[in-house]
């Protein structure tokens, strides 16, 4: 959070203009300090990085079958399904958790519309091989960068790649408007279909062409974000010490395998996860989970368990196995990562999991 007088200085004039959301002053002018900041062409904001994710989908008018992960916090494959598509469910590579790239053009039919891949952990996805299959099988491609924000290839934003991308500005996230999320795309046409996506499906207050429900970004939401982002590259800096720390604490232990930077991006430090042998190590994920929890420490098991295994999709369509994912789900936990997490925790936590 920002100080609290400086969001107090942020809405202040909220009460003389009266003007609370519908795309106001402080929606515009974080929409444009975005596209700033992500490197990108255009950005469309609203309510919530799930709704981003569906209006987005919707926009890109598919039908059929979406190659995705189920190695995925459960809103990417919800939105999938959610808007009347078939997810199919490509496994992830043992490297960085990200779709398997080898994998894709096996499940491709003559049903398949998109490829919607999540930059999971902050971790990029073969950006270019994905670009690749996508164009060779006139695909669209939507990534779920939900966990990506401010991340760079070279010196590419991130939202660059493929036909559009979503960031969520959720709380939890490295940056966030309370809730909130975005849909980052190069085709500019996007823009009025994605704003009437947000709107009810209104076009002008007489002309409904498109069903469509509410998502819009509030003006208290987009000046929570208009602050944060003022510091969020010091916070992203302190997450790199903080993750650097356990890398220099976790890393060569038999049995455990700490997350690694990828060569040649700029990474954004949002998640810190750390996979564990039972066998080499000689305790389980869950043990080491109950173990810090009995000493008031939360580490959460992202993701478990992977979205093929949710009882909702039981029964409703194929559902492909991925046993890499699945592996990686049993034996996998994120362990506290926040800016302002001291070193001396981080050291804690460590003492409590070699222990
Ligand atoms: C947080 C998250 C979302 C959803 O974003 P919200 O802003 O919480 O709606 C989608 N996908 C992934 C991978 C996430 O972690």
């Amino acid at each position: 959070m920002p100080e609290f007088e400086e969001y107090v200085e942020e809405i202040k004039n909220l009460w003389e203009t009266r003007w609370l959301t519908n795309m106001g002053e402080k929606h515009n002018a974080l929409q444009d300090k975005l596209c700033e900041y992500l490197s990108v062409d255009n950005v469309s904001l609203f309510t919530n990085g799930h709704l981003a994710l569906e209006a987005a989908i919707t926009v890109m008018g598919l039908s059929g079958e979406v190659i995705t992960t189920p190695f995925t916090f459960a809103s990417t494959t919800q939105a999938i399904v959610r808007c009347g598509l078939t997810p199919v469910f490509c496994d992830i590579n043992p490297d960085d958790y990200t779709i398997d790239v080898n994998k894709i053009e096996e499940l491709i039919t003559d049903k398949t519309s998109a490829i919607i891949p999540v930059h999971v952990y902050g971790n990029v996805c073969d950006v270019h091989k994905i670009e690749e299959i996508a164009k060779k099988h006139n695909l669209k491609v939507i990534y779920d960068a939900a966990h990506t924000f401010g991340v760079r290839v070279g010196d590419q934003g991130i939202g660059l790649f493929g036909d559009a991308s979503m960031f969520s500005f959720h709380a939890t996230k490295v940056f966030n408007t309370i809730e909130g999320g975005c849909v980052t795309y190069s085709d500019s046409s996007l823009t009025k279909k994605l704003q009437i996506q947000k709107n009810f499906g209104m076009a002008d207050q007489e002309s409904y062409p498109e069903v469509a429900g509410n998502a819009k970004m509030n003006e208290f939401q987009a000046a929570m974000g208009l602050c944060n982002l003022r510091h969020v590259d010091g916070e992203i800096k302190k997450r790199k010490a903080v993750v650097e720390h356990y890398i220099d604490r976790l890393d060569g232990i038999d049995g455990i395998t700490v997350w690694k930077p990828q060569k040649g991006i700029n990474h954004n430090y949002a998640y810190f996860p750390v996979v564990f042998d039972e066998v080499k190590f000689g305790k389980s994920r869950d043990e080491v989970a109950q173990m810090l929890g009995a000493e008031g420490i939360f580490a959460r098991k992202y993701f478990y368990p992977i979205t093929n295994e949710f009882e909702c999709y039981k029964g409703r369509f194929e559902i492909q196995q991925t046993p890499i994912a699945k592996k990686v789900s049993m034996e996998v936990l994120t362990l506290p990562l926040y800016a302002d997490l001291a070193i001396s925790d981080v050291d804690r936590i460590c003492d409590i999991i070699l222990k």
